[in-house]
């Protein structure tokens, strides 16, 4: 009965919701991204992120599983801004070398994005004493930090700082 519900367990479920429409909203863009990479090493980045995007998705499905709710109904407005952005940076005429600067940059709001959610959510299921779903959400938090590291790094090897004053 919805009045039993406790509302910090709906706020977690409405939470996941959100994660769930954002990841799946990174899988249609991850692509489009590797595809206007064009140092190797960056593309790779973003297809190796498309792979892990995929198993977060799954564990998000193990954690509505373990909570006993469904995760549709939900569109993650901030993560279609996000992608709206990063597609402003794609359509715009860049040359190689600041394109990749770009993407990186769109990249890493797209992770700071999902480490606040996977933080908030990863935080919401342990008050609320849900270890197995507190443990999945911060796996994939990890993941994400990673991936944000990876993008910091790259920025650092990838981007000739040379080229774009040239
Ligand atoms: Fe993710
Ligand atoms: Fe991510």
């Amino acid at each position: 009965m919805a009045e039993e519900i406790n509302p910090l367990e709906e706020l977690l479920v409405d939470e996941l919701k959100d994660l769930y429409s954002a990841e799946n909203q990174i899988i249609k863009a991850l692509p489009k991204m590797a595809k206007a990479a064009s140092s190797p090493e960056l593309r790779r980045a973003f297809e190796r992120h498309l792979e892990e995007t995929r198993k977060q998705v799954d564990r998000l499905e193990q954690v509505a599983e373990a909570l006993d709710f469904r995760l549709t109904g939900k569109k993650c407005k901030g993560m279609e801004g996000l992608i709206e952005e990063g597609k402003e940076i794609m359509s715009e005429d860049l040359d190689d070398n600041a394109m990749d600067a770009g993407l990186i940059g769109a990249a890493q709001k797209v992770e700071h994005y999902e480490i606040a959610a996977y933080g908030t959510a990863r935080a919401h299921a342990a008050m609320l004493g849900y270890n197995k779903a507190a443990k999945l959400l911060q796996q994939t938090l990890d993941e994400e930090g990673a991936t944000d590291r990876k993008l910091t790094a790259l920025a650092e090897s990838v981007i000739n700082v040379e080229a774009v004053h040239a």
